[in-house]
């Protein structure tokens, strides 16, 4: 066996749990690392405190004096936590968080050192941004990009750290990360929902977007995964055979939690409550080794925040049990892949969650209202919305077995569907008193006890009403959720300001009463939405066909997905909602096509080692003991060799015949590549990769798994899946 396996496996059974002791209560630790109302309550003056809270609630500007005082307050509570560097914590367009570390210290001009840490530190910082992906808004001899502080998500101290959460701009004023376009995002959601609330309730001034998303991610030994160079470099196995058993007995989903995987947990849990993440549910995952965290939802913006740190922190704790944690959206064939649930609803500032249905006909018109313009909003922008969770990783769990499909379409259950269907027979313009009195009696009036027991959960659609929100389950487990909320809540927003107008114009020129206007619009909305409706089984063929039929965009592949990014309805709905300009949202498409480039090109790579370096190698080595073989066998026996010889012959020419097609597709993928890589259009580039690179990757792994089966194990240089599956 080669050596780097077999001290991989070594390692990893000889591996001892890490205990981790037991901490307080939750409460008693929660927070504690984040400098939040309780804190800020502590250091700050009332003024600089009014200030903070009067940019969090209405976005206004915090002055340069008051920046000076925050900053202070925030480095002495820092430096007594223990801090000594502060960073500005960013997401540039690639995906994770960045972060440029600096000292709270100073030269003064007489050589003395000072602890430093000022306003200007706090609202605008110039990191050297020339090496950040920005899709061509900012040529690199321009190479300033400015970040600053967004108060709304709060500074929080990890490790030694005062990280600060930051928007990241140009010094022209263009995003250059996916931070700043979501709250631009929330905020259009906000007006155009808060006006939508107040048909309903004048005491409504403000209307938050929520997010409670739900982190799955396979945990693998760090030996094991550290001696397979596809998981180093793509993050996950380009080759392996299946293990006879894979997640086909149920055994692991909602299991026992293995000891080495809880204590890891119970770390993580620990570190994510001080750092104010609400982290609530954890259990096993379907597929062996794969597990799921999720935490209490939360104002979309610091749930957004919240994740991108989660996934940093588990990374962290993961090398400390000597776990590797695998964010890819398929890291291993024929077994469930990891999906990012992203639950989503609106409330108000009074309290109310807007798609929960209430207790009065009123109340539940509300509902209906936002309900019926989410789903026209996904419609008419399903194809956005596709694209927002597109990725060359994402593109291996959709439409797998486990993910829901590439064509977006909502599942509402079967009596949210018969409310819907009624509606679409409210009269034009004003309506009787019978019919008013039939709606609220025995529409509108009765959904209440019909949520409480609609309790089918269709898993197979991308994005389903569950009760009192929505849940978009396309979402990658890898994706910044930051992207799909920003189109999600933008839609909403374009939808909803649509909604408004018309009523308002009903109201005005027909002189329909506010309800009645309101049934007129939402009866035309469901009448040209219904397409997306879909209640049956998104997994199978025929709901391709039947989508088809109802024109739904169906874009396999991220190239295909990405496309609509430029389309002249995008754009302008970018910027007609104050969410992104032209140039913005090009540079986005840029970038994500750029990313999917690149990741494919490295996998490419490494399939090109795995084949060279390892995989011909150990299988002609073992081919060569056959041979042997079979001329000792030969000699022995002479002319009788044929009765011995005819079942070592054969295994020689099954491997003969599998190293062919190995090396065959290997090499026809290398110039694949080079054809690709000489293309200077991104688009073609990108669709290059993906239909004239990518069919090899697939070709390529068929004969490495048969060769795998067909080879010595001892002889097989790479990690098997038996290995990192279930070694515990
Ligand atoms: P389940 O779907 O497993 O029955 P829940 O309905 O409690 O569980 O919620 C699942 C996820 O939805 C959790 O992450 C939770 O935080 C989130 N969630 C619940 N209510 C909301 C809401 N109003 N807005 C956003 N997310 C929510
Ligand atoms: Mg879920």
């Amino acid at each position: 066996m080669s050596n780097m396996r077999k001290e991989a496996i070594k390692q990893s059974m000889n591996r001892a749990t890490i205990n981790v002791e037991n901490t307080g209560g939750r409460s008693e630790i929660f927070g504690t690392h984040v400098f939040g109302q309780d804190r800020m309550q502590q250091y700050l003056t009332r003024d600089a405190l009014n200030s903070v809270n009067a940019a969090i609630s209405s976005g206004s500007k915090i002055d340069r004096r008051m920046a000076d005082q925050i900053a202070e307050a925030m480095k002495a509570w820092a430096m007594s936590m223990g801090a000594t560097h502060y960073t500005h914590w960013f997401q540039p367009l690639t995906g994770a968080t960045a972060e440029k570390h600096d000292a709270f210290f100073d030269l003064m001009a007489d050589g003395r050192a000072l602890e430093k840490f000022g306003g200007g530190q706090l609202v605008q910082q110039e990191p050297d941004a020339s090496s950040f992906p920005s899709g061509g808004i900012r040529n690199t001899f321009e190479a300033r990009g400015y970040t600053a502080w967004d108060p709304t998500s709060p500074a929080f101290i990890y490790g030694t750290t005062l990280c600060i959460p930051t928007i990241f701009v140009s010094y022209t004023g263009e995003a250059l990360d996916n931070k700043a376009p979501l709250l631009r995002a929330l905020h259009a959601v906000d007006e155009a929902a808060t006006a939508v609330a107040r048909y309903f309730d004048k005491n409504v001034s403000k209307v938050l977007a929520t997010l409670g998303w739900e982190q799955e991610y396979f945990l693998v030994d760090e030996a094991l995964a550290n001696a397979r160079p596809d998981i180093v470099m793509a993050g996950r196995t380009l080759v392996g055979q299946d293990a006879a058993k894979g997640q086909q007995l149920d055994d692991h989903y909602f299991g026992v939690i293995p000891q080495r995987a809880l204590q890891f947990m119970k770390e993580l849990e620990t570190e994510c409550v001080k750092l104010g993440i609400p982290v609530k549910t954890r259990h096993n995952e379907v597929a062996p080794n794969q597990f799921e965290l999720a935490p209490v939802f939360e104002e979309a913006n610091l749930s957004v925040d919240h994740n991108l740190l989660l996934m940093d922190i588990m990374e962290k704790v993961a090398q400390k049990h000597h776990f590797k944690v695998l964010f890819h959206e398929k890291p291993f064939a024929k077994i469930n892949g990891s999906g990012k649930h992203n639950n989503w609803s609106l409330a108000t500032d009074t309290g109310v969650n807007l798609l929960s249905p209430g207790t009065t006909p009123m109340k539940n018109l509300q509902f209906l209202t936002f309900f019926v313009n989410t789903i026209k909003a996904v419609d008419t922008y399903e194809e956005l919305l596709r694209s927002s969770i597109a990725s060359a990783s994402n593109d291996l769990r959709l439409g797998a077995n486990e993910a829901p499909p590439a064509i977006l379409s909502i599942f509402i259950g079967k009596q949210l569907n018969d409310v819907l269907d009624e509606l679409e027979g409210v009269s034009q313009g004003k309506l009787s008193p019978e019919e008013k009195t039939e709606l609220k009696l025995n529409v509108v009036g009765k959904i209440p006890e019909i949520l409480l027991d609609n309790t089918d959960r269709n898993r197979t659609s991308p994005f389903a009403f569950t009760g009192n929100k929505f849940e978009l389950r396309a979402v990658g487990s890898r994706t910044n959720c930051a992207k799909p909320m920003t189109v999600l809540n933008t839609i909403v927003a374009k939808q909803l300001q649509e909604f408004k107008k018309e009523v308002d114009g009903l109201i005005a020129s027909k002189k329909l009463k506010k309800d009645e206007a309101i049934f007129n619009v939402l009866r035309e909305y469901i009448k040209s939405s219904k397409r997306i409706r879909f209640e049956g089984d998104g997994y199978s063929a025929e709901w391709k066909a039947e989508a088809k039929r109802r024109k739904l965009s169906n874009n396999a592949s991220t190239p295909e997905a990405l496309k609509v990014m430029s389309s002249k309805e995008t754009l302008d709905l970018f910027r007609s909602m104050d969410v992104m300009s032209e140039t913005e949202v090009k540079a986005r498409q840029e970038v994500e096509l750029d990313t999917y480039i690149l990741q494919t090109q490295i996998e490419g790579r490494v399939f090109n080692e795995l084949v060279y370096s390892y995989i011909i190698p150990a299988t002609v080595a073992y081919q060569n003991t056959l041979i042997r073989n079979v001329l000792g066998l030969k000699e022995i026996y002479g002319a009788a060799h044929k009765s011995f010889t005819d079942g070592p012959l054969n295994l020689i020419e099954q491997i003969s015949e599998h190293l062919e097609q190995l090396k065959k597709n290997t090499d026809a993928m290398v110039e694949a590549r080079k054809k690709a890589n000489a293309m200077k259009d991104i688009h073609k580039k990108a669709f290059s990769y993906c239909e004239d690179v990518k069919p090899y990757f697939e070709e390529i792994r068929k004969h490495s798994d048969k060769l795998e089966r067909l080879v010595d194990d001892a002889a097989w240089p790479l990690v098997k899946y038996r290995e990192l599956l279930f070694i515990k």
